[in-house]
């Protein structure tokens, strides 16, 4: 373990909660969620991708959340990175996710997987931003028009309006 890993544990654990929002962000901010990306990449567990990827993000409330990919060998059990790091987003507490970076084994900035777009997308909306290959984007951009709770919402309301009173048991 190097002083850079004590101290963006101690960033994670011991401060107390500050709301941060996306104008809040500054390279030191990206800075540290690289180093938490790196960190949980090296704890991914792909013996038979041997394609390790760790990933990072920030919560409103300050924290920093990471997750890596966790096969198996039934391979569509696999987790990727995201899915450990909303995860660890309960676990820790919840929140909305603000900022997120995602590397590959080599340390390379990766993408989202179709899937973990809209699961990121559930926890952080449009404006979260992304750290993408070709440089930083709200998840607007990634996740255009993106399906997500607030469908369910209009369809829970338009169920209640009576159109389904027909269904009687
Ligand atoms: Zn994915």
């Amino acid at each position: 373990m190097t002083s850079a890993d004590v101290e963006a544990s101690e960033h994670v654990w011991s401060e107390e909660p500050i709301p941060v929002s996306v104008d809040d962000l500054s390279e030191d901010t990206w800075s540290l969620l690289r180093d938490e990306a790196l960190r949980a990449m090296s704890q991914a567990y792909a013996p038979y991708s041997s394609y390790p990827v760790g990933a990072a993000a920030l919560v409103d409330d300050g924290r920093i959340v990471s997750g890596a990919n966790i096969e198996n060998a039934s391979f569509g059990v696999t987790l990727c990175a995201e899915c450990s790091l909303v995860s660890d987003l309960f676990m820790s507490g919840g929140g909305r996710l603000v900022a997120f970076d995602c590397v590959d084994g080599k340390g390379a900035t990766l993408a989202p997987c179709g899937r973990c777009r809209q699961l990121l997308f559930e926890h952080g909306g449009n404006d979260m931003v992304l750290n993408m290959p070709n440089g930083r984007v709200p998840m607007s951009v990634v996740l255009p028009e993106a399906f997500g709770p607030a469908h369910l919402r209009v369809e829970a309301q338009t169920e209640g309006s009576g159109s389904h009173s027909a269904a009687k048991h």
